[in-house]
């Protein structure tokens, strides 16, 4: 591990100040080799042992008063960025009202990491791609310029959905699902002001510069998560992840779906995202309108499944997630339409209101 200055401000202020200072503000990359904000340091401190990130400064962020949970005058959610995934999994407000985010936050990593992660952090984790991880192969999002390791490689993991010839790999986060089909908002605050950019617009496609996670400039602060309302989806939702063993390992396929069913059984309104297909949660909007005013059931799922996955392109090894991905698309929306699983295992549909 790269020897680094360390820094604990106890004032969002105070850390814009530092990393103002140090960060080429506005490159719209955060370069291997630039100060970092530190959270719960479950990341980054894997990517700075590896030599994969060889931050010289760090900030942490730690004291900062960003870790609470409260509802928002327009009948959301903010959610802090400080806040752990744990406390934001099983805090009642989110049990509550947006159970398809508390499922995919306790589908991720273990107990112990969830204890640590931060809710920013989430965010900004970087792909498992295990060519980025190994720093004696070529890969663009590590060395822009250097090549795609994976692009002829092993593919089992990777992407399906809107790659490009420079990078092929997959966001790995199961909580960003959810955000994306919850329409999230992040907070964002540098020197410079404030502001909030829609969840569609965080995530970036590869296409030619793949060393570039997020529109997130390197001198900005993740400070919340805004959860607009959605009572309309919370009797019936549903996160499933499919993975090659049943914990502790990153998506396949991922899908979270949410229905708003009305009272004569139709679906009125849909949203859906795929984890483990793409550079980013995948999802589309126009796909989901196909289900607006269908019957819930395997054509109507099928269809939609067809057009979330138009244009899919496997590399071989990775080839049966296609397949894997229509499966889990149709199996998903079954699961929601059969009524949300509360972490307490309460089926809203059948029992009324979460506990
Ligand atoms: C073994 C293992 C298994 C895992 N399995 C899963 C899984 O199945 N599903 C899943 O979704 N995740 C999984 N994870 C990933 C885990 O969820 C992330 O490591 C965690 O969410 C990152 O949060 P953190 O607070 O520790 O971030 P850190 O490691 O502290 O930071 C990560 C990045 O975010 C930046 N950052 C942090 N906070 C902010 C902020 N507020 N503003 C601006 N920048 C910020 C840092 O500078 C850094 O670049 C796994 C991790 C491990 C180690
Ligand atoms: S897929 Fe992306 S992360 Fe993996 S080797 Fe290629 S450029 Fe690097």
């Amino acid at each position: 591990m790269n020897p680094f200055a360390y820094d604990r401000p106890d004032s969002v202020e105070s850390a814009l100040q530092v990393i103002a200072a140090n960060a080429a503000a506005g490159t719209g990359t955060a370069n291997q080799h630039e100060i970092r904000f530190v959270a719960g340091g479950t990341n980054l401190l894997d990517l700075m042992k590896e030599g994969v990130t060889i931050a010289p400064h760090l900030v942490d962020i730690n004291r900062l008063p960003l870790a609470s949970i409260a509802q928002t005058p327009d009948g959301g959610l903010l959610l802090g960025a400080l806040a752990r995934n744990a406390d934001t999994a099983y805090h009642p407000l989110v049990e509550q009202h947006y159970p398809l985010l508390s499922a995919a936050i306790l589908a991720g990593a273990s107990p112990q990491l969830r204890n640590m992660a931060s809710n920013g952090g989430n965010l900004l984790q970087r792909t498992r791609c295990w060519y980025f991880y190994d720093v004696a192969t070529p890969c663009n999002k590590r060395e822009p310029g250097s090549g795609c390791s994976a692009n002829g490689g092993i593919t089992r993991q990777h992407a399906i959905l809107g790659t490009s010839e420079h990078c092929i790999a997959t966001h790995p986060s199961d909580m960003c699902v959810a955000l994306a089909a919850l329409e999230a908002v992040v907070h964002v605050q540098s020197v410079r002001g404030k502001r909030e950019i829609p969840f569609a617009g965080f995530h970036r496609l590869p296409g030619d510069r793949p060393d570039i996670d997020t529109t997130l400039a390197p001198d900005e602060l993740i400070t919340g998560i805004a959860l607009p309302e959605a009572a309309r989806f919370v009797r019936h939702s549903a996160y499933l992840k499919l993975r090659e063993r049943l914990s502790y390992a990153f998506a396949l396929v991922s899908v979270a779906a949410a229905l708003d069913i009305g009272a004569d059984g139709r679906i009125a309104a849909a949203r859906i995202a795929l984890g483990g297909v793409a550079h980013k949660p995948w999802r589309l909007p126009e796909a989901e309108q196909l289900l607006e005013g269908a019957e819930p059931g395997d054509e109507a799922f099928g269809r939609v499944a067809d057009a979330l996955l138009h244009g899919a392109l496997g590399r071989g090894a990775n080839d049966f997630k296609i397949p894997l991905a229509r499966n889990a698309i149709v199996r998903a929306l079954h699961m929601a339409s059969q009524g949300t699983v509360t972490n307490g295992g309460m089926n809203q549909t059948n029992h009324g209101e979460a506990q």
